[in-house]
């Protein structure tokens, strides 16, 4: 929590540089306008890593930067590309605030990280490598966002906060099938998997 003194510090900087009450508000609507991009960024990346199939070791942001990491022995094999499109994507479709253009998404790539996600769709062929994760994307949209409202908040997101995200279940042989149900169309939260009797 922001103590008292530091506000008033703060408010006192404003007046003494004489710095207009519209351009600090303009300042932190861009800031957190930056800050919920970044997140819905990360969101994407995590949300399509969990649902082909990864468990995810932490979802982070910080400053400029964002970070994703798959337990690497989890990553789905041969799923790079949709998961780096992912990104970018998410963060565009929040740009956007609909389905984005292409042209979107490239912004979004070339503004973030493009070493990272552009690199690796590079690498696997071009962007169409990963453009079929979209209608999962769309899917899982509200999963997404609630991941992304998790990062702006607390700057880090866990596995469990995305498997909750996607209204998944504790049980791993049911989570198991609701993970499949959504990768072959269903959206999450709107099917019930009962788990077998023991
Ligand atoms: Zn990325």
């Amino acid at each position: 929590m922001t103590s008292r003194p530091a506000l008033d510090r703060l408010a006192a900087m404003i007046r003494a540089h004489k710095i207009p009450l519209a351009t600090v508000e303009k300042i932190i609507a861009e800031e957190q306008q930056r800050i919920a991009t970044l997140a819905h960024h990360e969101a994407g990346h995590a949300v399509a890593a969990v649902v082909l199939g990864g468990q995810l070791r932490d979802v982070t942001i910080s400053g400029d930067a964002g970070r994703t990491t798959v337990e690497p022995d989890t990553f789905p094999r041969g799923r790079e590309a949709p998961i780096a499109y992912a990104g970018p994507w998410a963060q565009a479709r929040h740009v956007a605030g609909r389905r984005p253009t292409l042209r979107q998404v490239y912004a979004a790539m070339e503004c973030h990280t493009p070493a990272t996600d552009g690199g690796v769709l590079c690498a696997s062929g071009g962007t169409a490598a990963g453009a079929d994760v979209v209608p999962l994307l769309e899917r899982c949209w509200e999963a997404v966002e609630a991941v992304a409202r998790t990062l702006n908040r607390f700057g880090r997101a866990s596995h469990a906060d995305v498997c909750s995200a996607l209204k998944l279940s504790r049980d791993p042989e049911t989570r198991a099938v609701e993970l499949a149900l959504i990768r072959s169309g269903r959206a999450p939260g709107t099917f019930r998997v009962t788990p077998p009797p023991r």
